[in-house]
């Protein structure tokens, strides 16, 4: 489930894609009043422009400042967009809180800036996390822990594309990361076409493909007169054309919802996820003969020696050789061990990232009462669901072992 993130009226991580929109700098009172007008007009949610620019070169018009974000403030008092710009330093806090910006942007080279990280953590406000060029996404969504960890869970991943061979791109947008982000994260995920391309006449087909991959958020360059922008100009569309994409990201929005949900509801515990078996070697011949396995076909390796416990991986859809879902394969082998060994085989499920309610579930009530044993959860009283939920899935599948005279342990991670 993703978390949503206020922004003015809206929530980003709603239904509603937010389009977020103007030029890469602010660049005088004047343009950012007409920005702001023309952006809105075009449809955008938020208006975008950094008052701080990170600049490769030193020397380079590196933005306006405090006094940019007192353009961006006026600009606000007299449209009502909401407005996202760049902080690249924690100094910059409280002039950032005097102006009341709504989303603070922390750029691509403090993507790792962990004292900036730690310092907006603090705080209660909108964050806009983007990916660093070099980082991979765990380091992009380990930063975000940076700043949820110290209390401020209102960040929002943005995916800006990544460091590229090709020449033609400034950067290589990533869209799979935005998949992977909505998948693997619960923040609201966020997509710059603008810098993960670096050319304008790509922006509106990394904007769709993005929306298509499940981005909650555009972050978009605009400006009226590319050729004299400040900064970026290259990648900057015109507000003309900023208007056709909100329009389409809309509709594909709308699409993408029903179409995702759709989706979602009928791969529930069919393909997705990797599920872990473990059991006593003992079992071995009754499992491969039932599931019709040979033992050269199965992927199976001693657990725990001692114990000879055994360890087979149902991944990707597959068990071993077994063209089967997972989910089947389970079923397959609760009903397996329902048939055969009920009253002596407690199966313990050990369920990660789906319903927190059921971490794991005794296969059956009757043979865990025989046994004169509790369920795992129950000999923990002490420890909330949520913790076990946490522990490190070895200590459950040592406990089962423990606990059980011939558990068979499924372990799966969705
Ligand atoms: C920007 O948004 O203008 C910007 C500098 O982006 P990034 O940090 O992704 O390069
Ligand atoms: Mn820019």
């Amino acid at each position: 489930m993703t978390k949503t993130v206020s922004v003015g009226k809206l929530d980003v991580g709603d239904p509603y894609i937010v389009v977020m929109a103007g030029p890469c700098s602010v660049e005088s009172r004047s343009h950012t009043m007409e920005m702001m007008h023309l952006t809105k007009e075009a449809g955008a949610d938020v208006y975008r422009a950094g008052a701080f620019k990170p600049r490769t070169n030193a020397g380079e018009f590196d933005g306006l400042k405090e006094k940019g974000l007192k353009y961006l403030a006026e600009a606000r008092e007299m449209y009502g967009l909401p407005v996202i710009t760049e902080i690249m330093s924690r100094d910059d806090i409280p002039m950032f809180q005097e102006h009341a910006i709504d989303i603070y942007q922390v750029g691509a080279r403090n993507a790792q800036n962990f004292d900036l990280l730690h310092a907006l953590g603090g705080l209660k406000v909108s964050v806009l996390l983007k990916r660093g060029g070099g980082n991979k996404v765990k380091e992009w969504i380990g930063a975000s822990g940076h700043v949820t960890s110290r209390g401020n869970e209102n960040v929002i991943l943005c995916e800006r594309g990544i460091a590229t061979i090709d020449p033609e791109f400034r950067n290589l947008a990533d869209i799979t990361a935005v998949a992977y982000a909505k998948k693997y994260s619960d923040l609201p995920v966020a997509f710059d076409p603008s810098h993960g391309t670096g050319r304008r006449d790509m922006v509106y087909s990394a904007s769709m493909a993005s929306v298509s991959a499940g981005a909650d958020a555009v972050l978009i360059e605009v400006h009226d007169d590319p050729a004299v922008a400040l900064t970026d100009g290259k990648q900057c569309i015109l507000p003309k054309e900023l208007g056709i994409l909100v329009k389409h990201a809309r509709e594909l929005r709308r699409f993408y919802i029903d179409a995702h949900q759709e989706y979602r509801s009928r791969m529930r515990g069919v393909t997705s996820g990797r599920v872990t078996v473990y059991f006593l070697e003992s079992e071995l011949p009754k499992i491969l003969q039932y599931l019709g396995l040979d033992e050269k076909d199965t992927k199976l390796k001693p657990y725990k020696v001692g114990h000879r416990v055994i360890q087979a991986r149902i991944k990707d859809g597959q068990f071993s050789r077994l063209k089967q879902h997972h989910g089947y394969a389970v079923g397959k082998l609760c009903s397996f061990m329902s048939r055969s060994t009920r009253e002596e085989v407690p199966i313990v499920s050990v369920r990660r990232l789906g319903d927190p309610t059921t971490i794991m579930t005794p296969y059956s009530a009757e043979a865990v009462h025989e046994a004169d044993k509790k369920t795992l959860d129950e000999r923990n009283p002490s420890m909330r669901r949520m913790e076990l939920k946490r522990r490190y899935p070895t200590d459950i599948v040592l406990d089962a072992f423990e606990t059980y005279t011939s558990p068979l342990v499924l372990y799966t991670v969705e």
